[in-house]
């Protein structure tokens, strides 16, 4: 048993991973004996991932605030706290928040082989991004 306290600090996500401002809390880390990295993951109103993949697979889930997430070629979904996401190994995506709310969610997977959690691609634009549904209520 190893207890970890409340002593990580929150680290800023990369400008080469996001755009905007993200910050992370590392939840799990992948050791010998597990594969399992998790973090909290808080995006600033606009902020959002870059173009990615994850090598097993994906969850995340809504903890607070309201969020988008989008596959390559499907239409931006606006997601809620509560909500649950499972993206499929090797499926392209971003995720982060809504225009005008933070979001904050768990981010779960597995490393594969190599220790690696993701494969990152070009940032999303603000015209990809702009193409979200409006946040009337009908945005689900
Ligand atoms: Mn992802």
């Amino acid at each position: 048993m190893k207890i970890t306290r409340n002593s990580i600090d929150t680290t800023a996500g990369p400008s080469e991973w996001f755009t905007g401002a993200v910050f992370v809390d590392t939840v799990a880390a992948p050791s010998d004996g597990s594969r399992l990295s998790a973090s909290s993951v808080h995006f600033t109103p606009r902020a959002r991932t870059a173009w990615h993949t994850h090598p097993k697979g994906q969850t995340i889930w809504v903890t607070e605030g309201v969020g988008l997430c989008q596959c390559r070629g499907r239409s931006i979904e606006v997601i809620r706290p509560g909500d649950r996401v499972f993206f499929e190994p090797s499926e392209d995506h971003w995720h982060g928040a809504a225009p005008t709310r933070f979001m904050t969610h768990l981010a779960m997977l597995e490393v594969d082989d190599e220790g690696n959690p993701a494969t990152w691609k070009e940032h999303v634009t603000d015209e990809e991004y702009g193409a979200a549904p409006a946040l009337d209520g009908e945005g689900r």
